[in-house]
Order: structure tokens, then C-alpha cells, then sequence
């Protein structure tokens, strides 16, 4: 199990370090405050998780997950100290699995990186569908339309969830669930923020959603085909 961290704040390369040491000593850590290494690093190392900072001082984080993108799937956590909404979701965009907020609770981070490398290791060979909705589970391929869309790992366990449910209100923390194995303070905004994505991905009109319907202050539901 490897981990490459591209990250210039030497504290949190060295919380995340001693984290990792503490609670998963079997995990080797690798890091790099250059973006341009860090590509480089992506290719020679082959790490199985990627944890990237978006400010780093030679190319952005952005550029560093474009880059390596064109021949590699590893899985990504954007770490971020911009909370602003547009940033995390062109992360997204560009082919980041989740993401997470600095500051953040040591446990909560294990949490995400154990929890997208279990779904990225055991993918459920599956296919749901819901009407014109067919998804493939284990490789996230959205067939709908006449359309193959490609959602991330994150993405596409929300709208498993949301097909396995359609017609019913999931809530939020029985979402959160689902996808990071347990629910967190702040997967609300997380969730929004995947949502969002996954609209711009499949409504035909992203402001005025026919698919994915929000019921306030509760959660997510799929309308009934
Ligand atoms: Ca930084």
C-alpha cells in the first residue's frame, strides 16, 4: 500500500505522515512539494492513492491531476484549503474522486483514504438501473440516453445508492454512509458538491433538475422513471 502525497505545507506532510505511522504502519507514505515531481512520481512509484494539495509552487494542482491523468486512474483525494465551491468541483471535473477541506480531523482523513481505496480494491461487479439510468458499478460507465458518461468512484456510488432507492427520499447521512462509511460534520456540503457534478454530468438542465431531486434539509431522491 502506497501513498503519495504531493503537498509544499511541510506540517501537513508531517501530520499525514504520523498519521498514517500510527493508525496504518503498513502504508509507505511518499511526498513531494513539486507538482511536476509529483507527476513524475505518479508514473515511477505507482502509488495506489494519490492525496494532492491544489497551491503548490510550481504548477497547480490542477495541472499536476491533468497531467497524470492521461495515463493513470489512480484514485485522488484533492486537499484543499479553499472551501470555495468552484475549485472542488473543477477538481472533480478534471478526475478527482473526493475531496477534503483543510483543516481536517485526522480520522476523518484516514477515513476517506481507507474508505476510497476499499471501493476502488472490491468494486461491486454490478449493474443498476432505474429507467433510461443503467450503471455499471464496478467501472462507474453511466449508460443513459443513448449516452456513455464516466462518473467518478464517488459519483457513482451516490447515484447507485440514489438508483437502488428510486422513488424514496435518501437522506443525507444515510448517503454519507454509503459512500465514506460513516458520516462526518460537513458531508452535507460535500454531498451538495458531488451532486452538483453529477447533474452537470446528466440533466439536460442542471438549475432545474428532472432526475436528482433535493428534498431540503433531508437528502436526495431519483424521481421514478
Ligand atoms: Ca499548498
Amino acid at each position: 500500500m502506497k501513498v503519495l502525497l504531493i503537498e509544499d505545507d511541510r506540517e501537513i506532510v508531517d501530520a499525514i505522515s504520523l498519521a498514517f505511522q500510527i493508525r496504518w504502519p503498513e502504508a509507505e507514505v511518499v511526498s513531494t512539494r513539486l507538482g511536476q515531481k509529483g507527476v513524475e512520481l505518479v508514473e515511477s512509484e505507482l502509488p495506489d492513492i494519490v492525496i494532492l494539495d491544489l497551491g503548490l509552487p510550481d504548477i497547480s494542482g490542477f495541472e499536476v491531476l491533468q497531467q497524470f491523468r492521461r495515463f493513470s486512474d489512480v484514485p485522488t483525494i484533492i486537499l484543499t484549503v479553499r472551501s470555495d465551491e468552484v475549485d472542488i468541483v473543477k477538481g472533480l471535473e478534471w478526475g478527482a474522486d473526493d475531496y477534503i477541506v483543510k483543516p481536517f480531523r485526522q480520522l476523518e482523513f484516514l477515513a476517506r483514504v481507507r474508505a476510497l481505496i476499499r471501493r476502488q480494491s472490491y468494486p461491486e461487479q454490478e449493474v443498476v438501473a432505474s429507467g433510461p439510468l443503467r450503471l455499471e458499478t464496478a467501472t462507474g460507465q453511466l449508460h443513459y440516453d443513448g449516452k456513455e458518461i464516466a462518473l467518478t468512484t464517488t459519483e457513482s456510488l451516490i447515484l447507485t445508492h440514489l438508483i437502488r432507492n428510486a422513488g424514496h427520499v435518501v437522506t443525507h447521512s444515510r448517503l454519507a454512509e454509503a459512500v465514506w462509511g460513516e458520516d462526518y460534520p460537513g458531508s452535507v456540503d460535500s454531498l451538495k458538491v458531488h451532486i452538483r457534478r453529477l447533474r452537470e454530468k446528466i440533466e439536460p438542465d442542471p438549475g432545474n433538475p428532472k432526475l436528482i431531486l433535493t428534498r431540503s434539509g433531508i437528502g436526495y431522491f431519483l424521481a421514478k422513471q
